[in-house]
């Protein structure tokens, strides 16, 4: 029952209800979740309450499987665990063999039948969208479909963490080693930044967390945050599969396409850093250059200037761009510029404002 435990944790500690488990968990998660993962999310999620998990049955018995698996989106973060733990690992003990696509909030909100429905839907064609890279290697790509959603109705940001354990809790009798991508902040920067991410974000104590999650089968480790965002990025940039399935996009999960939109905030933070290394005319497959070019560009370049004193990514990528000689609009003009945008949304209609950026953008 250790998937359907830690999916429900964020729950009640949220309504402060003990949790009693009829049925059997394993002993090592139990004693780690009241130990140490309780407190911990108290701290880091003032909306958690103190809890006592039971539960009638436990056992320390070893599955002893051979699957080492992670999860696959066709993001920057997947992307680089993948490459790092495939294509450069030479060592089976840690090579990845298995990918798998879940179906626990990323997909979009769950709280009436029609969101579920549509969630489950968006799922079933991202697979089958993404399926073409593991397919090419020969690699599973195994779909977990859930519900868990619709126990989570604070967003999937909040609990990522601990609903993407819960679902691969579920398939523990296949993997003994699990990489959970990062969500792109370094050691340092989600020390420095914590602000940022506090009370809005599991990826803050994923380094921390995970392996407490670790039962006496699978062990879970937070990946990726040896790197900054802009370093994966240059990691990975020439690895030829990511210029043809590299998807970012926010909207990917909200729209009807499975295209990068090429305007959204993801798509921009991407584009811009390939930019600034000269790379962004490779991945014309995946992404409309003209579009961002034409579009957003300039004003989202105003926004980083501005953002790069309190958002970690905003300033690696100003930093970033600095280092490659890029030309960059002064702090005042970006501040001003921003500020009108910022204005116009609220007062303005929706049309009148599209137009607007466009022409800030030309300028
Ligand atoms: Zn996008």
């Amino acid at each position: 029952m250790d998937g359907f435990l830690v999916g429900m944790i964020f729950p009640a500690m949220h309504y402060g209800e003990n949790i009693h488990v009829e049925g059997c968990v394993s002993s090592k998660l139990l004693f780690n979740l009241n130990q140490y993962v309780v407190p911990m999310l108290m701290a880091f999620l003032p909306a958690c309450k103190r809890i006592t998990i039971t539960a009638t049955e436990t056992n320390s018995e070893q599955f002893n499987c051979s699957g080492v698996g992670t999860g696959f989106s066709g993001g920057v973060d997947s992307f680089c665990t993948f490459f790092d733990h495939y294509e450069l690992e030479a060592d089976s003990e840690n090579r990845i063999n298995s990918l798998i696509f879940l179906n626990v909030g990323s997909n979009g909100p769950g709280c009436t039948a029609e969101e579920l429905i549509a969630a489950r839907n968006k799922f079933y064609s991202r697979y089958n969208y993404l399926s073409k890279f593991p397919n090419e290697l020969g690699l599973d790509f195994i779909p977990l479909d859930s519900n868990l959603h619709s126990f989570h109705p604070w967003g999937h940001q909040l609990t990522h963490s601990l609903t993407t354990v819960s679902a691969v809790l579920i398939m523990q009798h296949m993997y003994r080693k699990y990489y959970y991508a990062s969500g792109g902040l370094s050691y340092l920067e989600l020390y420095k930044y914590h602000d940022f991410l506090l009370n809005r974000d599991t990826a803050l104590i994923d380094p921390m967390l995970l392996p407490l999650l670790s039962t006496e089968s699978i062990d879970f480790i937070s990946d990726g945050a040896q790197f900054t965002r802009v370093e994966k990025i240059l990691r990975i940039v020439d690895y030829e599969p990511l210029h043809r399935y590299l998807n970012v996009c926010i909207r990917v999960r909200y729209g009807k396409s499975h295209e990068n939109c090429s305007v959204c905030s993801k798509c921009c933070r991407t584009m811009m850093i390939l930019n600034s290394i000269g790379k962004l005319e490779e991945f014309y497959h995946v992404f409309d250059i003209q579009k961002y070019k034409k579009k957003i560009e300039f004003l989202y370049v105003c926004q980083q200037v501005v953002l790069q004193f309190k958002d970690p990514f905003a300033r690696n990528s100003i930093e970033l761009a600095k280092k490659n000689d890029i030309k960059l609009p002064s702090f005042l003009i970006s501040y001003s510029l921003v500020s009108l945008v910022n204005f116009a949304r609220t007062c303005v209609p929706a049309v009148i404002l599209s137009k607007i950026k466009a022409i800030i953008n030309r300028h």
